[in-house]
């Protein structure tokens, strides 16, 4: 289903390696200021691990953010990527701490001497740089270039060359916009001019809906041609919605090697006798922190719930006055709602278990 991989360079990020032949790697970004950590905190973000998710970004506008990242990163269960903008003594702090990579923007650093510096301190602690170029956030000498993706492209290449002009080639270059054609035309440009892993995204792409349909369409069409080496699908919305969003894109793509179970769910009509939004999404959250090669019907009514029940491993339905359990094509179960539901968890945990031992 996938052409061919391009081949990039591979980049270390924490314990994750990029590029190359590496999986696709799952990204988001904190969505909120931190001024605290917090056993809340930690445990939000080490669930997105349990969804899919491979490393998280904050932003840092403040010196005191990285402070406090920095005591947060060793508490986490996967790579912390800090974001700066502007003022490069943010960054070289950020590089006292264990965290696994810098999204700078040499451009809004300013003087070569203050990226030189971040350069040199990343290169010793072996921590790469992300060159970061938004199409909100071009360069002026390349506001009025008339061909938006070049421009992208063309401001990502000069921001690589102030690094690699000082010797520093442990780089991931991302070219974003909010439109996502010019994405896309930046993105295969980008590919054809540089060696470097592109880290795919289409940015403020809008709530949930519209983000995760772009998202699908072109940043899918991206990867079906074999380029992207880490994603992040951008939502204004729950970060675990991206997470979600992305490992779903991934796998439908048949790349994201980790299987996930697939969730099979009626839109419900008149006919229902059983809940199945409210269902669903109870169970949906739990269905990508397991590991299987299986799938798992929610149906409203007998119409057609037996029938995708004998397509499912695991499958509820609504039947009348009745709701029934199904393992295959047995009908093992059948009661109210209430007690269907509990024993279809029950079942559902066997199944997670039987899988991880599989
Ligand atoms: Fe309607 Fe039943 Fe089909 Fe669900 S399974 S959409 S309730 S007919």
């Amino acid at each position: 289903m996938v052409q061919k991989r391009r081949i990039s360079r591979v980049v270390q990020i924490g314990d994750i390696a990029i590029g190359g032949s590496n999986p696709v790697a799952i990204q988001t970004m904190w969505d909120r200021p931190i001024n605290t950590i917090d056993d809340a905190l930690v445990t939000r973000i080490n669930n997105l691990k349990e969804l899919g998710c491979d490393a998280i970004r904050f932003g840092a506008p403040r010196l005191s953010d990285v402070e406090l990242l920095g005591a947060l990163a060793p508490q986490l269960k996967m790579p912390l990527i800090v974001d700066i903008h502007f003022d490069y003594r943010i960054a070289l702090r950020a590089l006292d701490f264990p965290i696994a990579k810098l999204r700078i923007n040499p451009g809004n650093i300013g003087m070569e001497r203050k990226v030189f510096e971040v350069a040199t301190k990343a290169k010793d602690k072996g921590v790469p740089i992300r060159i970061g170029v938004n199409g909100g956030s071009l360069l002026s000498s390349l506001k009025d270039e008339p061909n938006r993706a070049k421009a992208l492209v063309q401001s990502a290449l000069d921001e690589v060359e102030v690094l690699e002009r000082i010797g520093f080639e442990n780089i991931v270059i991302s070219v974003k916009d909010s439109n996502p054609e010019y994405v896309d035309e930046a993105v295969r440009l980008l590919a054809k001019s540089c060696d470097y892993p592109i880290h795919l995204g289409i940015t403020e792409a809008g709530t949930l809906i519209p983000a995760i349909t772009q998202s699908a369409f072109y940043l899918g069409g991206l990867l079906k041609d074999g380029i992207g080496d880490t994603i992040r699908i951008s939502i204004s919305d729950r970060i675990e919605y991206e997470v979600m969003a992305a490992r779903q894109l991934l796998s439908l793509l048949k790349i994201d090697e980790r299987r996930m179970p697939k969730l099979v769910s009626c839109p419900l009509c008149a006919r229902n006798s059983f809940d199945t939004h409210y269902f669903a999404q109870k169970i949906e959250e739990r269905l990508y922190g397991m590991q299987g090669d299986f799938t798992v019907a929610v149906m409203g009514c007998v119409v057609n719930g037996p029938g995708e029940a004998g397509h499912a491993d695991l499958a509820i339905t609504g039947a009348g006055n009745k709701v029934f359990v199904y393992r295959k094509e047995e009908r093992i179960f059948s009661g109210d709602a209430q007690e269907a539901e509990r024993f279809f968890l029950e079942q559902l945990t066997l199944l997670e278990e039987a899988s991880m031992h599989a």
